[in-house]
């Protein structure tokens, strides 16, 4: 049996929770399916979202689907869509449980994850004292000592960008650290060092950093890392069915969320290089609001005809 929907949005972060909440107001037919493996799903607490500020990941997630939940016309499923055909108006989405939802449009709120881990004991640290954003966890890190694990330009700009939050950082390139020896000096300038021996591991006990242990024996003691993480889409459906990506691997979207595909939006962190909750939220209300409008127009361009 497949069932109708004026849209169906895949990914339950805050993206298309609140696409669902915008479109669920708006009275819309929405089919919300989500496997539950957000990004930030390693961490025991979110910042920087207003009222919201230090919560637990799925608490928050809790609060938004109970909400969510006071609109009748939104549906949900635990699932993971593995198929999209179809065109603009009549796009049909299955699911790995076998589901089949038929949706007039689609929003790719799908998120990006995280590569594989590549550094030896980081994965028992990550989101307990090793971060990737100083926005998101810099004010608890503040004025304490940390590894900065990133190369090349990235390390140079990442240095500027955590001196606001701790003059006590040492920039760990893992190899080639990639830097022009103008960047080289002017890190030296500013008493920041520098190693570009790979890492051998990181040393922790119950998720808290020890130190990072370099290949040559060196160790450098630290209380939190930040490193640059290699992300990927969290689904290939957007490529599938013809989206345009840029080169970093995200939809390429307008203003409003729309792809190059009619009918197809995509929000989050799946179409965006600002990662962040209240912004993913918001990128979902906006294609919302757009996605209601297009359904609007159409409908009443319709009945004008009848
Ligand atoms: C360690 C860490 C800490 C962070 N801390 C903060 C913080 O403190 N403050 C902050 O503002 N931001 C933080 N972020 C960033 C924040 O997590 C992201 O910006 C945000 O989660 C993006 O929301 P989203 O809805 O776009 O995607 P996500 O939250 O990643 O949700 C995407 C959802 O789509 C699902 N999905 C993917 N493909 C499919 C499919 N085919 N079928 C069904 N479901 C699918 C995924 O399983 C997931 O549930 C942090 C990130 C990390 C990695």
């Amino acid at each position: 049996m497949t069932m109708n929907y004026d849209c169906v949005i895949i990914g339950g972060g805050p993206a298309g929770l609140n696409a669902a909440l915008v479109l669920g107001r708006a009275r819309k037919n929405v089919m919300l399916i989500d496997e539950g493996q957000p990004r930030n799903q390693v961490t025991r607490e979110s910042h920087g979202f207003l009222t919201r500020d230090g919560i637990k990941p799925s608490e928050f997630r809790r609060i938004a689907i109970e909400q969510i939940r006071a609109y009748p016309s939104v549906d949900f499923a635990s699932d993971t869509a593995v198929s999209l055909t179809g065109s603009d108006g009549d796009f049909l989405i299955t699911t790995a449980q076998g589901l089949r939802f038929q949706g007039k449009k689609v929003l790719f709120a799908v998120g990006k994850k995280d590569a594989p881990l590549d550094i030896n004991g980081l994965a028992e640290v990550y989101g307990k004292s090793a971060f990737v954003c100083p926005y998101c966890d810099g004010w608890e890190l503040r004025d304490q000592s940390l590894v900065v694990i990133v190369n090349g330009a990235k390390a140079f700009h990442f240095a500027k960008v955590i001196s606001g939050w701790t003059s006590r950082f040492t920039i760990c390139t893992n190899g080639p650290h990639g830097l022009s020896d103008a960047e080289r000096e002017e890190l030296q300038q500013h008493n920041v060092p520098l190693y570009d021996v790979p890492i051998r591991t990181i040393v922790s006990k119950e998720g808290q950093v020890q130190h990072v242990e370099l290949e040559d024996g060196t160790q450098l003691p630290c209380t939190g890392i930040f490193f640059g993480p290699k992300l990927v889409i969290g689904s290939e459906l957007p490529q599938s069915i013809g989206c345009a990506m840029t080169e970093l691997g995200t939809v390429v979207v307008d203003n409003l969320g729309k792809t190059n595909v009619p009918g197809i939006y995509s929000a989050g962190d799946a179409a965006s290089e600002m990662q962040q909750l209240i912004m993913a939220a918001s990128l979902g209300a906006l294609a919302g609001i757009a996605i209601n409008s297009e359904l609007l127009m159409e409908n009443w361009e319709k009945a004008s005809k009848q």
